[in-house]
C-alpha cells in the first residue's frame, strides 16, 4: 500500500514518513502544495494524508483540484477544531479529518480504516481476514497465523505476504514485488527480494509440512496451496 504525506512541517513529515515506512507503507513525501498535487495526480497512491495549511496551494485547494480526476481516499490533517472548518473540508472531499496534535496510533487505525473501506480487491465486501489453506492474515489485527499457530513477521514481510495472499494462484515477478512492497525498480532491488523471500519461507512454511510460497523459475514467485 503506497500512501503521499503532504505536510509543510519538515519534522512531522518526517516523523510520519518513518512510522508509517514502520507500519509497512510505501511513503511519499510533499512539503508543499505545488508537489503534492503533483505527485498526487501522476502517482499511484491509495491514500493520501493531507495537511489543511500548506504553502502554495493549500490542502482544501489541493483536494479541489484532485477531485476533478482522481477520487484516492484523503485524510486531511487540520490544526483547526472549527467545526466549519471540518464541514468545508468533508464537502471538500475529505473522506476523514484528524485535529492536530493527535497519536500516532490513532492516525495508524484511521488509515487502516479508510483503506479497508475503498480497497478495490476481491475479497468479500467488510472481510479484513484473507486466508489460504491453514494461512490466515488478519489485515486489522496485522497478524498471521498458519494452523493457528502466530507467525512472526515484521512489517515488510507482512505486506509482501498480504500482496501474495490477495494474488494467490498468481506468478509475480520480482518486478511487481519489488515496485509494490518496496517502491524500488527490479534492478537495485533483487536481491532485497530474493532475501525477503527466503526470511518469509522459513517462517512461513519451513516449519510446517505443506508448502505454501513456491518459485516459479525465472519468473517470479507464486502462493497456493497444491497437491502433493
Ligand atoms: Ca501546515
Amino acid at each position: 500500500m503506497k500512501l503521499l504525506v503532504v505536510e509543510d512541517e519538515v519534522k512531522l513529515a518526517e516523523y510520519l514518513r518513518r512510522g508509517l515506512t514502520e507500519e509497512g507503507y510505501v511513503v511519499d513525501v510533499a512539503h508543499n502544495g505545488v508537489d503534492g498535487l503533483h505527485l498526487a495526480m501522476e502517482g499511484d497512491h491509495h491514500l493520501l494524508v493531507l495537511d489543511g495549511m500548506l504553502p502554495g496551494i493549500d490542502g482544501l485547494g489541493l483536494l479541489a483540484a484532485l477531485r476533478q480526476s482522481k477520487q484516492t481516499p484523503v485524510l486531511m490533517l487540520t490544526a483547526r477544531i472549527r467545526i466549519e472548518d471540518r464541514v468545508k473540508g468533508l464537502q471538500g472531499g475529505a473522506d476523514d479529518y484528524l485535529v492536530k496534535p493527535f497519536a500516532f496510533s490513532e492516525l495508524v487505525a484511521r488509515i487502516e480504516v479508510l483503506l479497508r473501506r475503498t480497497r478495490p480487491t476481491r475479497d468479500v465486501e467488510g472481510t479484513t481476514v484473507l486466508g489460504l489453506a491453514d494461512l490466515e492474515l488478519d489485515l486489522v489485527r496485522r497478524r498471521a497465523t498458519r494452523a493457528g499457530q502466530r507467525l512472526d513477521l515484521t512489517a515488510k514481510e507482512f505486506t509482501l505476504l498480504t500482496l501474495l495472499l490477495r494474488r494467490q494462484g498468481e506468478v509475480l515477478s520480482r518486478t511487481e514485488i519489488a515496485e509494490q512492497v518496496w517502491d524500488m525498480n527490479f534492478d537495485s532491488a533483487t536481491n532485497v527480494i530474493d532475501v525477503a523471500v527466503r526470511r518469509l519461507r522459513g517462517k512461513l512454511d519451513a516449519p510446517f509440512e505443506r508448502t505454501l510460497l513456491h518459485t516459479a523459475r525465472g519468473m517470479g514467485y507464486v502462493l497456493e496451496a497444491r497437491d502433493e
